[in-house]
């Protein structure tokens, strides 16, 4: 009853008592009526408990419960908050837990919005932010001051796939009377247990793989009762970053197959990066699956599968990518990941690297070991393998544009913003 194919299509939902429907209705009520006076009133307004009776969809509703327990049972979490997307599940996690005067060690490389909202943001509230490579426990150590309340790393790391050891940091936090989040939206419950692992906290955008179809935004922290219920009622209720419950639906409804799917993407995952690994034009492969992966030896203790996120370098740079953004079919050229759809986006350097504010020259450099000029990011989706590496060969074979076209495109975005 507890494994996890099993969970994935029973945890949180039982047939509907009064009409014996095997699916949760969606309830899209925003507010539900209340015994007038008594302690179930007082529970709803003031949430003393979890399980509050449902008063207003921005603080609970029947849909979104569900999901909530079907999400921590999945991750094995005591409670899960579930938030309108991913980001926002990041800010409530941040602002629920740090003050003025608190101190944050994030990873350097980390979801763009993230560490946007570390370094851009929280320092205009009091909050000292220090970011490092959270792949090097020692740096993450060195770090540590006095005032540390939180580390945050994400693993894989978005858009490189460096791996963050998760029990290693576990210790540093709780050595220094810090909490550890981990963002594990591209591994997802499946690959990797970071509450299991001693986090404290999973955040997940479930936009990406636990959702699975590109068809709704969501977000989602998971941990302890007392913090996720801290959560709920210091922010969600007041920055009111609330899930649609037709999303929520939609989601528990794309949970059902994550197993499945998760096992497709693995696979495939897996089979693409080999092929990418050996192709001419391809000069630098990340995948935590392969052996040539500067961390595949914790990746392997850490994840029981490697997921469908592929960073790779062309020998053509700028150019190749531009004309295998073109060329492929089956793949189409967008951002985000996780979905049904394989879709690929490339990195420019000197873009998303060397443009960014927030980082000194050493954290340039080290980024730069990975990045080289730039990184094509794919998201291996469910279609059959030897499409997608037929798709693949073809694009990436096709004769590079010697025109100016793509460049100078790229020269404009470059001049008037991303
Ligand atoms: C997409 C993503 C997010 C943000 O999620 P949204 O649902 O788009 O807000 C956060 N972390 C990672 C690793 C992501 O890939």
């Amino acid at each position: 009853m507890d494994e996890l194919e099993t969970l994935a299509i029973h945890a949180g939902e039982e047939a509907d008592p009064s009409t014996g429907a095997l699916r949760l209705p969606l309830h899209m009520a925003t507010t539900f009526k209340l015994p007038p006076f008594g302690i179930k009133l007082f529970d709803a307004l003031t949430m003393e408990s979890a399980r509050a009776p449902h008063a207003y969809t921005r603080w609970s509703n029947p849909t979104l419960r569900a999901l909530e327990d079907r999400l921590s049972a999945l991750e094995g979490a005591q409670a899960a908050v579930v938030t309108a997307t991913g980001m926002a599940a990041v800010s409530a996690l941040v602002f629920t837990f740090l003050s003025s005067g608190d101190h944050l060690i994030a990873s350097e490389v980390c979801y763009a919005g993230s560490v946007e909202l570390f370094a851009l943001h929280l320092p205009r509230f009091g909050i000292q932010v220090t970011l490092v490579d959270t792949s090097d426990a020692e740096q993450v150590r060195a770090a540590l001051r006095p005032n540390t309340r939180m580390i945050y790393a994400e693993t894989p790391a978005n858009p490189i796939t460096r791996i963050a050891d998760i029990a290693a940091l576990a210790q540093i936090a709780h050595g220094a009377g810090a909490r550890l989040a981990i963002d594990s939206t591209w591994a997802g419950p499946v690959n990797q247990r970071p509450l299991a692992l001693g986090a404290d906290f999973v955040v997940h955008s479930l936009t990406k793989y636990l959702n699975g179809h590109g068809d709704a935004l969501g977000g989602a922290v998971l941990g302890h009762l007392d913090d996720i219920q801290r959560i709920r009622k210091e922010m969600l209720v007041h920055l009111g970053g609330a899930l649609s419950p037709f999303n929520a639906w939609l989601i528990l409804r794309g949970l059902i197959t994550l197993p499945m799917r998760c096992e497709r993407h693995n696979a495939s995952g897996l089979e693409i990066a080999r092929f990418l690994e050996a192709h001419p034009k391809v000069s630098r492969v990340f995948y935590p699956g392969l052996e040539s992966h500067p961390h595949h030896e914790l990746a392997k203790r850490q994840m029981s599968g490697f997921g469908g996120m592929i960073s790779f370098q062309l020998k053509g740079r700028l150019g190749a990518a531009i004309t295998l953004a073109e060329k492929v079919r089956l793949f189409s050229y967008a951002t985000s990941l996780g979905h049904a759809h394989s879709l690929l986006f490339y990195y420019p350097t000197d873009l998303y690297v060397d443009a960014a504010p927030y980082l000194s020259s050493e954290h340039k450099r080290r980024i730069h070991e990975w990045t080289g000029q730039g990184i094509v990011r794919a998201s291996i989706g469910l279609e059959n393998v030897n499409d997608l590496i037929a798709d693949l060969d073809q694009a990436l074979n096709a004769r590079t544009l010697k025109g100016l076209a793509g460049p100078a495109a790229y020269g404009l975005l470059k001049r008037f913003g991303k």
